[in-house]
């Protein structure tokens, strides 16, 4: 018998089973997967830390949530500064002077200012009430057709008149030349890669690989005193009021002869024609010298059964679905829902290390209550 089971070896699991064992509390982990990390897995592969399960940069304003990390591994200084490819030609991302020196040839952020202005007021929108118009309002008709349209298309998989406005609204639009894709004051990845942290976090817990929890529900909900649960909300009730909806992503990984491919961490391939999204070359990650390079494309797909769901679809209908299994889930005692899967949202990784500990904080609290 244990404190705590803890479903799922990602970040979310890796962290709460961190805060509670340093106080004193028994915890298992266990995973489905044949690895710990979840997500956030890197694998070294000829000398290059793979990001298995596509790019992660973590980054953050936090400086408790930065401190946290780092406590456990040290972070390089790796900004991340994508870059697009449009029918032949290649633009800087964010969006930014580069980016409109680009596609305009303007050289002063008055200028970029009239253009994106002039391109609002044609399209005629107030009040964006979707992706394309929040769009096209934030950085006009051109870069959306050339740099949003078709990328964000084939990520989604849907309409961009058919997806909620505040996928777009993470990106940064900036008139100064800064090609940082984040805003955030800390960024950084792991010196040796995320599995190292996640193996640092797990020091001294035992995890079991390879073990769904639905192979035997019934025996790991009586081996704690209480789950915590990462994996997927409505597998959790069994679908039993439906299957929210995720994508999927497929990733194409190849070793390759060459030093260097594409100069460039992270390329996106914006136009629709294109099957992929983007292309990662790892060693960039880590300002790699190795003589060889692997790279993965990345596609994006409809989550069914048979695949790994990677983001939750949050509009109206999913959110419906959603909140309606997030109220049973409240109303269950002796289960902790934490994590992207588990709660049904987009967080990025700064985001869930805060929630880990903060639903760590909260148990800690019940206890001395
Ligand atoms: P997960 O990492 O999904 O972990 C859940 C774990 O639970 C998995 O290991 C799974 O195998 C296990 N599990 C599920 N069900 C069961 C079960 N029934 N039994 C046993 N085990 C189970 N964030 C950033 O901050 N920066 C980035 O650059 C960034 N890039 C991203 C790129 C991509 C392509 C994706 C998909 C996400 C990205 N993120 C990024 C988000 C980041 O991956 C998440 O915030 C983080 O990994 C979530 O951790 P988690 O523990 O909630 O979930
Ligand atoms: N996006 C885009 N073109 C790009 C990069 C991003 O249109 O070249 C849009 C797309 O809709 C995407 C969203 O911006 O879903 C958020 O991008 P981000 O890079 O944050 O997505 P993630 O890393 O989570 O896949």
């Amino acid at each position: 018998m244990v404190d705590y089971l803890i479903v799922g070896s990602g970040l979310f699991g890796a962290v709460f089973a961190r805060e509670m064992t340093n106080n004193g509390y028994k915890c298992q982990v266990i995973d489905k997967r044949n690895h710990i990390g979840g997500n956030v897995f890197t694998e070294n592969v000829s000398g290059i830390n793979v990001h298995k399960y596509g790019a992660h940069i973590f980054h953050t304003n936090d400086k408790e949530i930065w401190d946290y990390v780092n406590s456990f591994v040290e972070f390089n200084r790796f900004t991340l500064s994508p870059i697009a490819y449009f029918e032949g030609k290649l633009y800087n991302l964010p969006f930014n002077m580069n980016t409109f020196y680009q596609m305009w040839g303007v050289t002063k952020p008055e200028q970029a200012k009239e253009i994106i202005q002039s391109q609002v007021i044609n399209a005629g929108i107030v009040s964006p009430g979707n992706l394309e118009e929040q769009a096209i309002s934030m950085v006009g008709t051109d870069i959306y057709f050339k740099l949003i349209k078709g990328y964000t298309e084939k990520q989604w998989g849907r309409d961009c008149r058919d997806l909620p406005t505040f996928i777009i609204k993470r990106l940064p639009i900036r008139f100064t030349f800064d090609n940082n894709y984040f805003n955030d004051k800390y960024q950084g990845i792991p010196i040796g890669g995320y599995t190292q942290l996640i193996e640092k976090l797990l020091e001294g817990i035992e995890v079991k690989l390879s073990v769904d929890f639905f192979s035997d529900r019934a025996f790991f909900e009586s081996s704690a005193r209480q789950v915590v649960f990462s994996g997927k909300l409505d597998e959790f009730f069994g679908y039993d009021a439906g299957y929210l909806e995720y994508r999927s992503l497929r990733f194409e990984t190849e070793e390759l002869g060459v030093q260097n491919f594409q100069g460039n961490a992270v390329v996106n391939y914006t136009e629709k024609e294109i099957p992929y999204t983007r292309i990662l070359e790892h060693k960039h990650f880590e300002f790699g010298t190795q003589p060889t390079t692997i790279i993965t494309r990345e596609y994006s797909q409809e989550w069914n059964k048979g695949n790994e769901p990677y983001y939750p679809i949050n509009d109206v209908k999913n959110e419906k679905l959603a909140s309606l299994y997030k109220e049973r889930a409240e109303n269950l005692p002796n289960v902790i829902f934490g994590g992207r899967l588990a709660e049904y949202r987009y967080y990025d990784m700064h985001q869930i290390v805060a929630s880990a500990k903060k639903k760590a904080k909260d148990e800690l609290v019940k206890f001395k209550a």
